[in-house]
């Protein structure tokens, strides 16, 4: 078969890099894999051909049982800080198939999550059960539509295999898509266990493949520095700005490319609270809402310590250069923040008060413990009713600044309920709805989850099924979450 009749397109420019950075794999088969969830458009957006992955000798393919013509599995080798402790890592149960060349002639990782052991796998099975497969899948194409980078799910199938946890659950894999696995910890990997020269293997690999357009600077890796520091403002803002708590913040879990990987513990808020966490390990609180801008800042100045052999031979200049870069962060991260924040709420321009008008917001949001979504939609629509926020003094004082702010723009009420329906969700994957798909999706229904998966879509459409905005009912039990 030729490849335009199988669609893979396959590259492994990662396995070209020096040997420490992988360990090639075998295929670690599975029992009886059957799909049971598959990104049509996903799909085509590749080149990949639907009929070819869905044929058994693609689903083999997808479950790792065997490998497409001109592939070279392999697990990437990398390091990480989970939670402020540096740790050897590692693809621990993911094997990377390669890089598909799309027909826009972008190069994209294929990536099988719950595979098997590998040499990083450490006491672990190598294997994923199918709820946490699903959950990633429906949270990442969430986010997607919500504009916000993010790896992609391909497809998840079911292994036929049991998988030991608490209990017994079935074993799943996930087909991850993402512009590179590249990673923090993996620079800080080199650092610490390669030569300069891996280093700068790695350094000028991560500059082909996600900046080209300075690989020729003449201080690149310096560049390559500021571009990953402003692409990771750019990303915390964003999820500050949709209620997104990732959970699991450590150095393996940011990408190089600023794309939001590892769909473990991560959830949205409903009530506004900036405290809130949802994973059942972060005891501390470390990943929480309100801290995620930091430790962005915290893990970029990580990244930058790995990256100091190559950014001046003299290390205390080197130092000094990396510092000065990092104290950037602070700044875009604002800028993408207040830019985001006008958005939300109808604006075109800027004022002096903005900020403090924002953080008014936000902090009688907390008194009044409202829904972070609901209320950003609910001012979208002028639709103040039915909540102890808007029958509130404070509320109705700080309605009419931003009235009187509005009405200092140009442009027309028209217009900035246009900008602001762009800009807050009617739906976002409230948790109890998700919970409820995989709640089903374990019985062998998947249709919850498609219903849920289709709303999802469409983030900014007020849907047709109203029920998808609400908030769960108030409970004494915390949702949490796990790492799965
Ligand atoms: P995470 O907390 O999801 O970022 O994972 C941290 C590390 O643990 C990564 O190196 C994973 O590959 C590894 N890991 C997670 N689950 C398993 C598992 N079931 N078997 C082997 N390694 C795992
Ligand atoms: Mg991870
Ligand atoms: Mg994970």
């Amino acid at each position: 078969t030729n490849q335009k009749e199988t669609g893979w397109n396959l590259r492994n420019s990662y396995a070209e890099l020096p040997n420490i950075f992988f360990t090639l794999l075998d295929p670690n088969p599975v029992s009886s894999p059957k799909i049971v969830k598959f990104n049509d458009s996903l799909a085509a957006s590749l080149g990949l051909q639907k009929e070819q992955l869905q044929s058994p000798e693609g689903v083999s393919i997808l479950a790792g049982n065997s490998v497409p013509k001109g592939a070279f599995p392999l697990a990437q080798a990398y390091g990480g800080h989970q939670f402020g402790h540096f740790n050897m890592l590692g693809d621990g149960r993911a094997m990377l198939i390669g890089e598909q060349v799309t027909p826009s002639g972008e190069k994209v990782d294929l990536q099988l999550k719950g595979s098997g052991r590998t040499p990083y796998s450490r006491g672990g099975d190598g294997r994923a059960a199918l709820g946490p497969m699903l959950r990633e899948y429906i949270i990442s194409e969430a986010m997607h539509a919500l504009r916000i980078p993010t790896t992609r799910s391909l497809a998840v199938v079911t292994t036929g295999e049991s998988i030991v946890r608490e209990k017994e659950l079935p074993g799943a894999i996930l087909t991850r898509v993402a512009s590179s696995h590249l990673r923090f910890g993996t620079f800080q990997f080199a650092a610490k266990w390669g030569t300069v020269e891996n280093l700068q293997a790695l350094a000028d690999y991560a500059l082909e493949r996600h900046f080209p357009h300075i690989e020729k600077n003449e201080k690149k890796y310096l560049s390559l520095l500021q571009e990953v520091i402003k692409r990771h403002a750019t990303l915390v803002a964003k999820w500050q700005l949709i209620g997104f708590i990732h959970g699991v913040m450590n150095t393996d879990n940011m990408t190089i490319s600023g794309e939001t990987i590892d769909y473990g513990p991560c959830a949205f808020m409903d009530t506004y609270d900036p405290e809130t966490v949802f994973s059942s390990i972060d005891v501390q609180g470390r990943y929480a809402y309100q801290n995620q801008p930091g430790i962005t800042g915290w893990n970029l100045a990580r990244f930058a310590e790995a990256l100091l052999p190559l950014l001046d031979q003299d290390i205390e200049k080197a130092v000094e250069i990396a510092q000065s870069a990092v104290t950037e962060f602070p700044k875009f991260y604002r800028e993408n923040w207040l830019a985001g924040m006008q958005a939300k709420l109808g604006l075109f321009n800027e004022e002096k008060e903005d900020e403090a008008l924002f953080q008014e917001l936000l902090t009688i949001m907390k008194t009044y413990e409202a829904d972070y979504t609901n209320t950003f939609r609910a001012l979208t629509f002028d639709k103040l009713e039915n909540s102890d926020l808007f029958k509130s003094k404070e509320f109705a004082q700080w309605h009419e600044l931003w009235q009187k702010r509005l009405g200092r723009q140009q442009q027309s009420k028209a217009d900035s309920q246009e900008l602001m329906k762009n800009n807050n969700p009617a739906v976002i994957p409230r948790n109890h709805r998700v919970e409820e798909a995989l709640d089903a999706a374990q019985k062998e229904d998947y249709s919850v989850m498609e219903t849920l998966l289709e709303v999802l879509s469409s983030p900014y459409e007020s849907p047709g099924q109203p029920e998808y905005c609400t908030p769960s009912a108030p409970s004494n039990q915390p949702y949490q979450t796990y790492c799965g």
